[in-house]
């Protein structure tokens, strides 16, 4: 199964990929996490992709439809969740010609739809372990020890595009850029947009009742 996952930053697409993988055994693939590991490896794509990155900005097109197309062709056979890829119609475009030319298609686009309001208190709350990529919320998904990871230790940080200012502009790009792509893949009529407003678990019912019914 190849699934898209759309919303908004703060959306929860990255809390909902990981019990969509689990579930159906499905390889997630955040074009954030692996611009992210990019950059902690210091490679050119990451220095490449800083810049845009903490102001808020999209890193261009080009450069994530192939480093994304190339996460793709190294994925098994049993499929995988998109999470933050395609974030603009002409990503969706190179991805859909991509799939296209091995006869491939997108089988499921989840639109997770949350307010603003929520979404700015659930990214600027955002804490990330810089080593191992695992996020928790100051409210909502405490470590054992405050600002402590409960893997490995490591100081929890706030990345720079979580703080209130550069919401704003990520909101703003998403609005611009991303929602579009709702009616994009709605014209192939495969998008189930979801009520993500609510608890974690709960989003995860509904999407969890909607794959099973596609299965
Ligand atoms: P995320 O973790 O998905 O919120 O992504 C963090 C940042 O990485 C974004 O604010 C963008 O600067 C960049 N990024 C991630 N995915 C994409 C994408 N598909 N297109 C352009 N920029 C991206």
């Amino acid at each position: 199964m190849r699934i898209v996952l759309l919303g908004a930053p703060g959306a929860g697409k990255g809390t909902q990929c990981k019990y969509i993988v689990d579930r159906y055994h499905l390889l997630h693939l955040s074009s954030g996490d692996i611009l992210r590991r990019h950059r902690v490896r210091g490679t050119e794509l990451g220095k490449k992709a800083q810049s845009y990155m903490d102001s808020g900005g999209l890193v261009p097109d080009n450069v994530i439809i192939e480093m994304m197309i190339g996460e793709i062709g190294r994925a098994p056979a049993g499929g995988y969740v998109l999470d933050g890829f395609p974030r603009t119609v002409k990503q969706a475009a190179g991805l859909d010609k991509a799939l296209g030319d091995k006869d491939e298609k997108i089988d499921a686009v989840l639109n997770l739809s949350v307010d603003e309001d929520v979404i700015v208190r659930r990214i600027t709350g955002r804490r990330i372990c810089p080593k191992c990529a695992a996020v928790y919320h100051i409210e909502n998904v405490r470590p054992r020890v405050d600002g402590v990871c409960d893997k490995d230790g490591s100081k929890l940080v706030q990345r720079p595009d979580d703080t209130a200012e550069v919401v704003i502009t990520r909101l703003k790009n998403y609005n611009e850029q991303t929602a579009p792509l709702v009616d994009y893949y709605n014209r192939g009529d495969s998008v189930y947009t979801i009520d993500a407003n609510g608890d974690a678990e709960d989003v995860k019912e509904l999407i969890f009742s909607k794959l099973d019914s596609l299965a």
